[in-house]
C-alpha cells in the first residue's frame, strides 16, 4: 500500500511551492492535479504518470467520488501518490472528502500545506490582511454551495469580520453584494478583486462594495478573489486617484467614505 500526499501547489507562481512539495513531486509515481496548477510545478514530477482531474481541465468536471476512488486504487498500485491542488489543499479544496475516503480504505495519507489565494492576494496588494487597530479578524468564505447543500448563512459572519476574503465569488458579484448589504455591510466598504495573484498577468481592481459587480465584469478569465474591509481603504483611495478614467477624484473619495 502506498501513501497519498495531498499537496498544495500554491497560488500560481511555481516558485511559491514549498520545498517539501517539490521533493515529494520528484519521487511521485502518479499525480492527480487540478486545473489551476502551473505546468512547471507538474513538470517536477518527472517520473510520474500525470492525470488531470480539475474542473477547468475538462468540460465535464471530474466527479469527486471518482477522484476519491482513483486515489484509493492508485495507492494500491503505487508507493507515492500525489493529489496536487491549487493554493492550500485544505482551503476550499474538498480535501476532507479525500482524506475520509483514504482513511476508510485504510490508506496512509499526508497533507503538505500550500500558500492559499487569500495570502497571495494580500501580498499582491501589499496590504496586510490583519492590521493593528483596524483588522483583528480575517474571514475566508465562499458563496458557492454544493448541489445538496442549503445556501450557507455565511453573510452574517462575513459582515462581522474585519476583513473578508471571498473565494469563487467574483462570478456572482451581484447576488453577493445584495446578500452582504442585507447582512449589514456598508456599500461604501473598500473592496478589491485580485485576479491571478502571484502570476505575471495579475490584476487588481480597486472599488467599493456597491461598485463591485461592475468591476467584476472586467475579470478576464483567471482565478479571482474578492477582498473586503477597512484595511483596503488607503489602497483603494490611492489606486482610484491614479485612474484617469474616473470622472473625479473627489467623487470617488466620497464614495469610499
Ligand atoms: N485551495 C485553493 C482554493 C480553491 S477554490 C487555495 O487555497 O487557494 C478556487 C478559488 O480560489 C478561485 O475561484 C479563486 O477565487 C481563488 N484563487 C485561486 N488561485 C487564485 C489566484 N492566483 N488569484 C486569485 N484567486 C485565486
Amino acid at each position: 500500500m502506498g501513501t497519498v500526499y495531498l499537496v498544495g501547489a500554491g497560488p500560481g507562481a511555481p516558485d511559491l511551492l514549498t520545498l517539501r512539495a517539490a521533493r515529494i513531486l520528484e519521487r511521485a509515481e502518479i499525480v492527480f492535479h487540478d486545473a489551476l496548477v502551473h505546468p512547471e510545478v507538474i513538470a517536477l514530477a518527472a517520473h510520474a504518470k500525470i492525470v488531470a482531474v480539475g474542473k477547468r481541465c475538462s468540460r465535464i468536471s471530474t466527479d469527486q467520488r471518482f477522484i476519491n476512488r482513483a486515489l484509493v486504487e492508485a495507492a494500491q498500485r503505487y508507493a507515492t501518490v500525489v493529489r496536487l491542488k491549487g493554493g492550500d489543499p485544505m482551503v476550499f479544496g474538498r480535501a476532507q472528502e479525500e482524506i475520509d475516503a483514504l482513511t476508510a480504505a485504510g490508506i496512509e495519507c499526508e497533507v503538505v500545506p500550500g500558500i492559499t489565494a487569500a495570502v497571495a492576494a494580500g501580498a499582491e496588494l501589499k496590504v496586510s490582511l490583519t492590521r493593528r487597530g483596524v483588522s483583528r479578524s480575517v474571514l475566508l468564505a465562499t458563496p458557492r454551495v454544493g448541489t445538496d447543500e442549503l445556501p450557507a448563512e455565511w453573510m452574517q459572519a462575513a459582515a462581522s469580520a474585519d476583513t473578508t476574503v471571498l473565494y469563487m465569488g467574483s462570478g456572482e458579484a451581484r447576488q453577493l453584494v445584495d446578500a452582504l448589504k442585507a447582512a449589514g455591510m456598508p456599500g461604501t466598504l473598500p473592496a478589491v478583486i485580485v485576479e491571478s495573484a502571484s502570476l505575471p498577468g495579475a490584476r487588481k481592481l480597486f472599488t467599493t462594495l456597491d461598485e463591485l459587480p461592475e468591476r467584476a465584469a472586467e475579470v478576464t478569465g483567471g482565478p479571482a478573489i474578492v477582498v473586503l474591509g477597512e484595511v483596503l481603504r488607503e489602497a483603494v483611495v490611492a489606486a482610484t486617484r491614479d485612474t484617469t478614467a474616473l470622472t473625479s477624484e473627489s467623487q470617488l473619495t466620497s464614495a469610499v467614505g
